[in-house]
């Protein structure tokens, strides 16, 4: 029989668990601390367990922890890039970004990916496979542990898409944001989505008060085609109904993700055209100069084109932000660090 995953469980699925162990429902409540609130690095810390009950959790479970391989910490802004070792051996990224409001994280969802948007390192060598929940809510423990510092703020835009690792993803949240837990408003959790519309409305009936992200990258069909292969199977009409239907549904505002690349969507007619596609919605607008990788030829949009495309939103009553570069010097694109890390591997 295949082994489950401990920290993968609800504290209402571990008391069952221990309960058929023949264990105590206020064990599984000292347990489900050790590994979601005082975050254990090993089941030996969990020193008011019996020594025979870790044992036999040890040997009968899998315990998910991850091993970090590289830190890259940036020396202008503080941001820390982690690449993880899964227990499978398959490496992961995660950035740790520091602000005025709170620390911040930033996880991947899945191994690799397999949308194929052009501008992303992530997906060019496809997807390995989905991360299970623990593994997603270790990248989270494992910062917290390592800085010492509260994450105030998690954001599901790492490598993967989250949608196409839905159950798992749900369930991480919940986790995260579990009172016996972390303990992490929901409020302060965002999921980018590269817009898989079923699941968009799916995840509006889940009860969560997520944050959505939407990467849009373009203004109209045409060209989003040339930049994400998933804009063939969803049209635009169909992606921002889903998102109505989202803000509908949870009263959380959107926010809409457009990566600026030089001579393909950053002129002010397409500013034009973004500003009356979302005019009628709630939520606002970060745009990202993109970050080039070193296998495609995208280039960055100068600073004045993103000052002027980010203006006329503005005159058009759109709120606009930019997102800060944070981490540029140290690879700062969804999935540089474990590319290069792969590249270096096989080289
Ligand atoms: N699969 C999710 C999460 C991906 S990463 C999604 O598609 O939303 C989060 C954001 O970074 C997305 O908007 C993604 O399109 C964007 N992104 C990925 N690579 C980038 C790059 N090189 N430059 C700028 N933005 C990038």
């Amino acid at each position: 029989m295949e082994k489950k995953d401990i920290k993968s469980m609800t504290l209402e699925e571990l008391t069952g668990e221990l309960s058929a162990l023949g264990e105590k429902a206020f064990r599984a409540k000292q347990l489900y601390q050790w590994m979601h609130q005082k975050l254990a690095a090993e089941l030996s810390e969990m020193t008011n367990l019996s020594k025979g009950l870790r044992e036999r959790l040890e040997k009968e479970y899998i315990w998910t922890a991850l091993e970090p391989v590289d830190v890259k910490v940036s020396p202008s802004d503080g941001t820390r890039k982690y690449l993880f070792r899964l227990g499978d051996g398959n490496v992961i990224e995660s950035v740790l970004m520091r602000y005025k409001h709170g620390n911040s994280v930033c996880v991947s969802s899945q191994v690799g990916c397999r949308m194929g948007c052009r501008f992303c390192a992530s997906t060019l060598d496809g997807l390995e496979r989905n991360l299970r929940p623990s593994e997603i809510l270790e990248q989270v423990y494992r910062i917290q542990r390592d800085t010492g510092e509260r994450v105030a703020n998690v954001v599901v835009m790492g490598s993967g898409e989250p949608l196409d690792n839905y159950e798992n993803v749900v369930r991480f949240i919940r986790l995260l944001s579990a009172p016996e837990g972390l303990n992490i408003s929901q409020r302060n959790i965002t999921l980018s989505t590269c817009g898989l519309v079923p699941e968009i409305r799916r995840l509006a009936e889940e009860g969560l008060s997520v944050t959505l992200a939407l990467s849009l990258h373009a203004p109209n069909d045409q060209v989003r085609k040339t930049l994400m292969p998933i804009a063939n199977r969803y049209g635009l009409a169909e992606v921002l109904d889903a998102c109505r239907y989202y803000f509908e549904q949870t009263g959380r505002r959107l926010t809409f993700e457009y990566s600026l690349v030089k001579g393909v969507n950053d002129n002010l007619e397409e500013a034009e055209a973004l500003a009356r596609l979302i005019g009628g919605h709630h939520g606002h607008v970060n745009l990202i100069p993109v970050n080039p990788i070193k296998e495609r030829d995208y280039v960055q949009s100068n600073r004045e084109a993103v000052e002027a495309f980010k203006r006329h939103l503005e005159k058009r009553g759109i709120n606009v932000t930019v997102r800060r570069e944070m981490g540029r010097d140290i690879g700062g694109a969804c999935g540089q660090l474990r590319k290069s890390y792969m590249d270096r591997k096989e080289a």
